[in-house]
């Protein structure tokens, strides 16, 4: 079965931590291990696993991705004013995996997982599947 979350996004540029809602389908569906997959239906989104203790992590990212691919640049050709959203989102993917066991996520002490927003605030859908 294929789950939906709707995530929504506060700022334009955005990484919304969703790993509790992710964590919550499974233990919803009472099936103990496998593989969960996520992916964003978006080309000015995407998905990433990384640290969610500290917040710093996460706009650090945002700066450094936003330093690599500035917003304006009189080269770009698409015409929506959103090119750096659609390589930044090619850039993080939109996708991923995580395991899980007796219906708990296999993060690491440190992980999370993020919906990357790079053309908000709006609402934004991620499919989840559990095999
Ligand atoms: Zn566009």
């Amino acid at each position: 079965m294929i789950h939906t979350l709707n995530v929504r996004s506060s700022k334009r540029e955005d990484l919304v931590d969703i790993t509790s809602r992710v964590a919550e389908l499974i233990r919803r569906e009472s099936k103990s291990e496998g593989i969960c997959y996520l992916f964003v239906q978006h080309t000015t989104a995407g998905i990433t696993i990384n640290e969610n203790a500290d917040p710093n992590v996460g706009r650090d990212m945002l700066y450094a991705l936003a330093r690599l691919i500035p917003k304006d640049d009189p080269n770009y050709r698409h015409n929506e004013d959103n090119s750096d959203a659609h390589i930044k989102s090619s850039l993080t993917g939109h996708s991923a995996y995580v395991p899980f066991q007796d219906g708990r996520l296999l993060l690491g002490r440190w992980q999370g997982i993020f919906l990357c927003e790079f053309d908000g605030p709006r609402e934004r859908t991620v499919k989840v599947c559990l095999f």
